[in-house]
């Protein structure tokens, strides 16, 4: 593919990331403090390709938080490790059209409505719990290791301050666990959704991560699996889905891939079969998206026809 070669794609990176680098719209989240005090000049993109070459841009030394961009991971861990059936009996697969922290459950069973949605994500931080005890997070550990070579450090400013601050997540989990929708303690299920939000990467990292859920689960220049290729699928479906929550609809018809964003400002999308897309930028849409996030993404996406339904 012509507009794949590593030259065409620094060339694209270059050109959206000069078009959008004095674009100072958005905002920085307050509700978690430590993340109002992020630099937002920063802008950075990286792309990572099957051979496992990363072309990046920008201020690729900026460090940030996972943030939501981690639900996706946990959730392969779960589907992985505790299996289809019971990751089924604790959360749906539904887009919500809420945004990331709504409180919404389904009447029968209180399940939330997906994943990708904070209240989904703590409901797979109870099962992976119940499965790995306190290995669990070193269990999430364990699969960054193998895709980007080592452990995730903890951005520990970050994590207190939300810890200090998640009235709302505590909410959530406290009512889950009255309704015996989870069975862990709270508490200690609130603290692993926080710790792996809490997990620190640059661009490069998301890329790769991004490139590695759009390789069915290849490590991009290895022939290794870090997932299998069935639970890859599953969770692009969902990221497809419900990964931009309430603007899910826009970003399809817009970018066609599927994708995450995190509160901090980080933003990954997976062309399936040829690579992945990661943007660092902290300032936020309304939807709490990276606001450059989300017009890099739909310019790339446009520049290297890579929509999914764009038929050649
Ligand atoms: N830790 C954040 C929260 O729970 C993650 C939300 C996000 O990145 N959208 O609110």
């Amino acid at each position: 593919d012509q507009t794949l070669t590593p030259e065409h794609l620094m060339h694209h990176l270059q050109h959206v990331y000069n078009i959008l680098r004095h674009d100072a719209a958005g905002s920085l989240p307050d509700y978690i403090p430590e993340l109002s005090q992020a630099n937002p000049a920063h802008f950075a993109l990286s792309v990572t390709l099957k051979s496992g070459q990363t072309l990046q841009v920008g201020d690729c030394e900026a460090r940030f938080t996972l943030q939501s961009l981690s639900k996706p991971f946990g959730y392969a861990l779960a589907l992985q490790t505790c299996g289809q059936d019971a990751v089924e009996g604790v959360v749906n697969t539904e887009p919500s059209g809420d945004g990331f922290n709504s409180i919404r459950l389904d009447e029968g069973k209180f399940r939330p409505d997906n994943p990708m949605v904070n209240a989904g994500a703590l409901a797979i931080s109870s099962l992976l719990l119940e499965r790995h005890g306190a290995h669990a997070l070193q269990q999430l550990q364990n699969l960054f290791q193998q895709i980007l070579g080592r452990d995730l450090p903890t951005d520990a400013r970050v994590f207190t301050s939300e810890n200090r601050t998640a009235h709302r997540n505590r909410a959530i989990v406290h009512l889950m666990h009255n309704l015996g929708m989870v069975q862990q303690d709270p508490e200690q299920i609130l603290r692993l959704y926080l710790q792996q939000c809490a997990l620190q990467v640059q661009v490069q990292d998301l890329s790769r991560l991004a490139a590695t859920l759009a390789l069915g689960g290849k490590i991009p220049g290895q022939t290794l699996q870090a997932l299998p290729k069935g639970v890859v699928r599953q969770v692009l479906s969902v990221m497809f889905s419900c990964g931009m929550y309430n603007s899910a609809g826009e970003w399809a018809c817009k970018v066609g891939l599927p994708a995450k964003s995190g509160v901090s400002g980080g933003l990954m999308a997976a062309s399936p079969g040829k690579l992945g897309i990661a943007v660092y930028s902290p300032l936020l849409n309304a939807y709490g998206h990276s606001h450059r996030g989300v017009l890099a993404c739909q310019m790339l996406a446009r520049r290297l026809k890579l929509h999914l339904f764009q038929l050649e």
